[in-house]
């Protein structure tokens, strides 16, 4: 699972929320599309559009799985703290995150995930948090494992482990790092698919740069490591930027 780097919320959600009359208390005061015409000093907002933003800070992944997801209703606004539960988080837009459908569109493959199969319970891994991130494994025939009691029963809860997303993980990986008679590459050629995959964009990227970094030698992983924590320096550098720039929005506050 990847950490999701949150920004600041949207300006116009800030806006809705503390100009909203009466005061928003539940999900649905939040429309699901925009209203067609504004009063004059109406402040609109709707759940489509948190959606986009959510799906650009993404970077277009599920926050659970991590599998490609689209802007459009096959991708859901989740609550990580359960609304039903945690009522003032509901629109606490640090408690957002975008989820996959959970499967639940085919109905060939009942095993659903993510905050499908998830629903209302309560987890400890949060992907806005790198707590318990580094202690999720990953291995090349698309299953994930954990030594701490906590992250195990969390992958239960999200159903991490189903045949979907194995098999889907699978593939990526043994396009990777199998050679045409199934052996394994050299080292170096793992290095060099991990540089390869920092600009590109394929689906599980985390995870599959976990499994080729551990199919590496010491040496070639040492360099690889150093290479991917400069991307991620540079990557929060931008963020924090975004963040000053932003700053003048920071007087959301939960009323
Ligand atoms: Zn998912």
């Amino acid at each position: 699972m990847k950490q999701i780097l949150k920004s600041t919320p949207p300006k116009e959600f800030i806006l809705w929320y503390n100009n909203r009359i009466p005061p928003p208390t539940i999900w649905d005061h939040l429309n699901s599309s925009d209203k067609k015409t504004l009063d004059r000093g109406d402040f609109d907002y709707s759940k489509n559009k948190l959606r986009s933003y959510l799906f650009k800070e993404q970077k277009a992944i599920c926050a659970y799985c991590n599998q490609r997801i689209e802007n459009d209703y096959t991708s859901k606004i989740e609550h990580f703290l359960p609304k039903k539960i945690y009522i003032k988080e509901t629109f606490n837009y640090y408690n957002l995150i975008l989820s996959c459908d959970g499967n639940s569109k085919r109905k060939s493959d009942k095993k659903y995930h993510c905050d499908n199969l998830k629903g209302d319970t309560e987890i400890k891994i949060n992907p806005t948090k790198r707590e318990y991130l580094n202690e999720l494994v990953y291995d090349e025939f698309g299953n994930i494992f954990s030594n701490n009691q906590t992250c195990e029963s969390d992958i239960i809860t999200l159903g991490l482990n189903c045949p979907t997303l194995v098999n889907r993980r699978k593939q990526i990986f043994e396009g990777i790092v199998f050679d045409l008679d199934g052996n394994y590459y050299k080292s170096y050629y793992y290095r060099f698919v991990l540089i390869k995959s920092i600009v590109k964009p394929i689906e599980f990227k985390d995870q599959t740069q976990y499994v080729l970094l551990n199919l590496m030698n010491d040496f070639d992983r040492t360099i690889c490591i150093g290479l991917l924590k400069v991307v991620n320096i540079l990557h929060r550098f931008s963020q924090i930027i975004s963040i000053f720039r932003n700053a003048k929005y920071y007087k959301y506050k939960m009323k």
